[in-house]
């Protein structure tokens, strides 16, 4: 299970009489309560949220006014029309259309704005197969550096350039080499110094292409030393942290590099343990800070 949903199971769990788990601290502990679900209270409560769904519907739809309708469902007996209501004015209240000069506008706004912060990560996972590193803090000289990602997955900016090279093109654009290398060359000074990126099972030239081709736009050495040696599954079909930290260790190596501080690319980022990893398997292998760059990200749950 993902985290959330444990917690949000637990949480319901703790308010049942008498409940089957309790929390101290931090720490949940069972009870010796012999919890059986109450299967007729969930089938009342399910019908109640459906209703509440149809109301949400009908609210949609209705041609009478709308905050008479929010009022009755307020239990007010007898609302009066508003006056002031898309159905009372009989016509839309922000215009249906616009120009097309209005929507370029909103577009460069997504792409200007967009721009997400990598927080490294600090901790390694407590997993077998991290030998010395399981559980401790990652030490500052193996950690990366706050990294950067253009914008999120298919989002009404950049997004939709990146899921279309990479769900249908199958490679990325030259206008999204343009923006990244603009955005490594404005957020970063002095930018790094070489460049490599993180190697693909499903995609074997994707990233490498792309990567190759801003290099050259940051007129910096395109070095892929880094390389998969099993295949993983993607990360977003880990359901926690544990997961998926345990799905990447030992899936690189990294060939010892240039002492210099070296741009990490990768197109998508999530857990953000593929660059942990990798950046710490950079650092171990002689190179300078790791400044990671993804180009979307894929969901925003971290800062
Ligand atoms: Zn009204």
């Amino acid at each position: 299970m993902r985290r959330t949903q444990l917690d949000k199971v637990l949480k319901i769990l703790i308010t049942e009489t008498p409940a089957p788990v309790t929390k101290e601290g931090q720490f949940w502990f069972a009870t010796p309560v012999n919890y059986t679900v109450d299967w007729k209270r969930v089938e009342t409560l399910k019908k109640m949220r459906h209703q509440e769904q149809q109301r949400m519907t009908e609210y949609l739809h209705t041609q009478k006014c709308l905050m008479a309708f929010l009022a009755r469902e307020l239990d007010d007996p007898q609302p009066s029309p508003c006056g002031r209501c898309a159905s009372c004015l009989e016509k839309p209240l922000i215009p249906p259309t616009f120009s097309e000069k209005r929507a370029i506008e909103a577009e460069q706004f997504f792409k200007q704005h967009n721009m997400q912060i990598i927080e490294p990560r600090k901790q390694w996972p407590t997993i077998e197969g991290l030998g010395d590193w399981k559980g401790k803090n990652i030490a500052p000289t193996l950690r990366a550096e706050q990294g950067r990602v253009l914008c999120m997955w298919g989002d009404a900016g950049w997004g939709k350039w990146v899921r279309r090279g990479k769900q249908q093109e199958g490679h990325f654009d030259e206008h999204l080499v343009t923006a990244a290398a603009e955005l490594i060359q404005q957020e970063w000074h002095p930018t790094p110094r070489w460049v490599t990126c993180v190697p693909s099972y499903n995609h074997p030239s994707l990233i490498p292409d792309f990567t190759q081709e801003l290099a050259k736009a940051l007129k910096l050495p395109f070095v892929p030393i880094i390389r998969k040696i099993r295949p993983t599954l993607p990360q977003k079909e880990m359901q926690n942290s544990y997961q998926q930290a345990h799905n990447l260790v030992n899936a690189f190596t990294v060939e010892p590099c240039m002492q210099e501080p070296v741009l990490l690319v990768d197109d998508m980022v999530d857990s953000r343990w593929t660059l942990t990893i990798i950046a710490a398997l950079l650092r171990e292998a002689g190179s300078g800070p790791v400044f990671p760059f993804a180009l979307a990200m894929t969901s925003p749950h971290f800062s």
